[in-house]
């Protein structure tokens, strides 16, 4: 007879925690919080497109699209990039639609790095990254954010590469930080590309949700870059319909060919009647998207005031649905994670703590909210965060 304990599963998935999201919501349920933790809009998104949708799935297909995406949609996707970036995609070889840019992530991490390359995180990194790339046998090497304004430590990312550097990762705007990298920050990230010679994912899921007239730059535009680099995106962001979970990448065909071969096993296809819906939405409901970050703007003014208010330092938001709020000015002498708690159960506003987002050395004093909700729900958190003391 062998052993009778099992075998033990992947170290990376057997020593994770529940994603911060789910806790933060659960915790939130729990001692009815107003939740500006988990990033999703209380409103959903246009009704034309929730219309399509709702009659493809009536009237069909109902049956497997094809594995790269459904041509309407794959189609909508070419003509978005081009209005928007004057950016010509080659629609059947160039675009991959995925279910959410969860699956994107994966899709692009698993089929570019292999058992001893190295990875290049911007910490604080969206929570999905890290774990993708280590289940693949790769490295990751964190390089974190300037932490006075949330800058973008070029030299920090050129000092990290080694010869195993296979790619970097990064994310704009950038959740949580709520930072649109500048044109200067890309173009200087963009050369370390070039002499290196780097493969770069580029998470772009909030590309439109971008405030006071910044310009969101996808890096794929930039000189050299375009062989090098591939783009994520996805609806939920886009149209407020994150349940939906329809994302996509974009790039050279020779690296959306691999990732392809990856996709066609994590997932194979998406719900063709969501895919159908969001085709619709990129067509025709271009003014609500472009729309939205004014009505975001207003809330996102409306909760750094209150923040500020309340006592915190709040840090630059220049884009997605994020302010973070740094609490050491409030006097406050413990962890985030253990302040999020609190702030959840003794005041009844959730947050999500920025230090799960870092490889190493995370800083221990900032908070994540949201505004993507009412404004109605976002004056409530402020309302409350006002009549107590928020001390420990
Ligand atoms: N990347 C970032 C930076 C995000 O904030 C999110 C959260 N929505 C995702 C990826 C995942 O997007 P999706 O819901 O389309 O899977
Ligand atoms: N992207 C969302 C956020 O940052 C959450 C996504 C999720 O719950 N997995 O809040």
């Amino acid at each position: 007879m062998g052993s009778t304990t099992l075998p033990q599963p992947n170290p990376v998935f057997g020593g994770l925690g529940t994603t911060i999201f789910t806790v933060m919501s659960a915790l939130a349920l729990e001692h009815k919080a107003v939740n500006l933790g988990q990033g999703f809009p209380d409103e959903d998104g246009p009704l034309s497109i929730r219309e399509a949708a709702a009659r493809a799935l009536i009237d069909g297909p109902n049956q497997y699209a094809p594995m790269p995406g459904m041509p309407v949609l794959r189609q909508a996707l070419a003509r978005h990039a081009k209005r928007h970036y004057d950016l010509d995609l080659d629609w059947e070889r160039e675009i991959c639609v995925t279910s959410g840019a969860t699956e994107a992530i994966a899709d692009c991490l698993m089929a570019l790095l292999g058992p001893g390359d190295e990875a290049i995180l911007i910490d604080p990194a969206y929570d999905s990254y890290r774990p993708i790339v280590e289940a693949v046998g790769a490295k990751t090497v964190g390089v974190k954010l300037d932490e006075k304004a949330w800058g973008l430590p070029l030299d920090a990312i050129a000092a990290a590469v080694t010869s195993r550097t296979k790619l970097v990762m990064i994310n704009s705007p950038h959740n949580p930080s709520g930072r649109v990298f500048s044109r200067g920050e890309l173009e200087g990230l963009a050369e370390i590309l070039r002499t290196r010679n780097l493969l770069l994912v580029c998470d772009e899921v909030y590309e439109h949700l971008t405030f006071d007239g910044v310009a969101h730059i996808p890096l794929i535009t930039l000189p050299g870059m375009r062989e090098r680099t591939v783009r994520i995106g996805s609806a939920g962001k886009i149209f407020s319909i994150t349940g939906w979970k329809v994302g996509w990448i974009t790039g050279p065909a020779a690296l959306i060919g691999t990732i392809m071969k990856a996709h066609q096993f994590v997932t194979f296809t998406t719900s063709p009647a969501l895919q159908i819906g969001v085709a619709h939405g990129l067509d025709h409901e271009q003014d609500w998207y472009l729309a939205l970050p004014k009505e975001l703007q207003k809330r996102r003014d409306i909760l750094i005031g209150g923040l500020q208010a309340a006592g915190f330092r709040t840090m630059p938001c220049e884009g997605t649905y994020f302010v973070t709020a740094d609490f050491a000015p409030l006097g406050i002498n413990e962890g985030d994670v253990a302040f999020a708690k609190r702030l959840t159960a003794a005041q009844g506003v959730t947050s999500i703590p920025l230090s799960v987002f870092y490889g190493a050395d995370a800083p221990q004093h900032y908070i994540r909210f949201a505004f993507c909700k009412a404004q109605a729900t976002v004056e409530e958190a402020l309302r409350r965060l006002k009549a107590q003391r928020i001390g420990s």
